[in-house]
């Protein structure tokens, strides 16, 4: 019977998926119908063009909507052994343009290169979250800083690694704060999906992991710290699925 419930709360959350991923596509897509009939009954060469643009930057909204789900899908490997600071390096060096253009400076403390067991491509994935959502919440002059240490869960007890990502950025509201991890939540509109924080949850509960925020609005000393809590092994057997 137990098992029974399990399984129809997994449908119920597929259902519910399904349904928002269905509308959030649904709206560029009734967008792009409209604007190419339009364009297809337009004489003006010039309002054609502009009819067609704003149809390919709602398909690019489309694409970046099932990009960001499938993306996590994909990366279902085998788990391995790495430390913080492998896991991290790389994920910086891809953001070094993006943290230069925005003027943000970046600081990385490694304490003691613990390892620990986990599924490297969605690891990756939740950092580059966390990570591309600080540098966004910066406006310029911004500092990042990356640390990490051997710790212990002070819930469950169990040993692991603590990574935080903190930033000087603009912080959020309690209103905000209580939202951010449900799918589709976002305060960027056309630049954002709201799924980055959503999969980035699902993947550390995958890993029997905890991510958990800190933020400050206002004044000279706002910002957000991410803490992520990762135990040494992880018992999760395939990270492609989200909702077993
Ligand atoms: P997206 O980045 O596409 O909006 P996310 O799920 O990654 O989706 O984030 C949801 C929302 O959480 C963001 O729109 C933003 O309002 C808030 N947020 C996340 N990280 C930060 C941060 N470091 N500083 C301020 N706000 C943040």
């Amino acid at each position: 019977a137990e098992a029974a419930l399990i399984q129809s709360e997994k449908l119920a959350a597929v259902g519910r998926l399904a349904a928002s991923i269905s509308h959030e596509i649904n709206n560029p897509l009734e967008a792009v119908t409209n604007l190419l009939f339009l364009a297809s009954s337009e004489q003006n060469p010039s309002l054609v063009k502009d009819y067609l643009d704003q149809a390919s930057h709602e398909l690019a909204r489309v694409s970046q909507i099932a990009g960001q789900t499938l993306r996590f899908h994909r990366q279902s490997t085998r788990p391995r052994a790495m430390t913080p600071r492998e896991l991290l390096d790389p994920v910086l060096a891809l953001y070094e343009g993006r943290l230069r253009n925005a003027n943000v400076r970046s600081v990385s403390e490694h304490r003691g290169d613990p390892k620990f067991v986990c599924y490297e491509g969605d690891m990756r994935q939740v950092l580059n979250n966390l990570i591309g959502n600080a540098i966004d919440a910066m406006r310029g002059d911004g500092t990042l800083r990356v640390r990490s240490r051997a710790a212990r869960d002070p819930r469950s007890d169990a040993n692991g690694v603590r990574i935080t990502i903190a930033d000087t950025g603009l912080g959020m509201s309690a209103a905000t704060l209580h939202r951010i991890f449900e799918p589709f939540f976002t305060t960027k509109g056309i630049n954002g999906t709201g799924l980055g924080l959503w999969i980035s949850q699902g993947i550390v509960q995958k890993h029997q992991g905890k991510l958990r925020v800190r933020s400050r609005t206002g004044g000279a000393h706002s910002g957000t710290v991410f803490a992520l809590f990762l135990p040494l092994e992880t018992t999760a057997t395939d990270s492609g699925e989200l909702l077993s």
